[in-house]
């Protein structure tokens, strides 16, 4: 698998601009893989473009893939498809806001990091901080899930007190009075 890069040289850009496709793979995000437990390996796809369109820069990409987190009902494993694309204008100045219809944009100058007096933008960070806000807040199995079973009932289960004639240390101490 060719790795999506971290970094675009926006001096570098080919006029032909530069596009990425591969399956979706969760070790190339640590931060989101952190949330999540794993991914699955079929049907996933990942897609990033970047293109310079009448001296606008846009980062444009997609990905569809099924991944597996924890519930917060009943911290079991849960499934559930990431699917998220976006498309991102960033802008030299804010004079070029107004050459836009609705897209979301950023100023080149807030994102991209200065090297050598290149000017680099972190896609891989920007696309992975666009992943994480359109997770779910909080995960939870479908409501009416049967097997969803909020495990506060099991936590007040487990605080019953023990029997004097099961605690262990109850048996210690009889036996150290004897
Ligand atoms: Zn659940």
């Amino acid at each position: 698998m060719k790795q999506l890069a971290n970094f675009i040289d926006l001096e570098k850009l080919s006029p032909q601009g530069y596009q990425w496709q591969s399956e979706f793979h969760l070790s190339q995000f640590p931060r989101l893989a952190e949330l999540l437990t794993q991914t699955a390996t079929t049907e996933t796809n990942f897609t990033c473009e970047i293109n310079k369109i009448s001296g606008i820069y846009w980062l444009e990409f997609s990905v569809k893939a099924p991944l597996e987190t924890q519930c917060q009902r009943c911290l079991q494993p849960m499934e559930f498809l990431l699917d998220e694309q976006g498309k991102l204008a960033l802008l030299e100045d804010k004079a070029q806001a107004s050459l836009l219809q609705e897209e979301d944009w950023l100023l080149l100058d807030d994102v991209v990091e200065m090297v050598k007096h290149e000017r680099r933008l972190p896609i891989l960070t920007m696309i992975e901080d666009e992943l994480l806000l359109g997770l779910p807040l909080v995960p939870k199995h479908d409501y009416h899930d049967e097997n969803c079973v909020p495990v506060e009932i099991l936590a007040d289960d487990e605080e019953e007190p023990i029997e004097e004639k099961n605690n262990p240390f109850a048996i210690l101490a009889e036996l150290k009075e004897k």
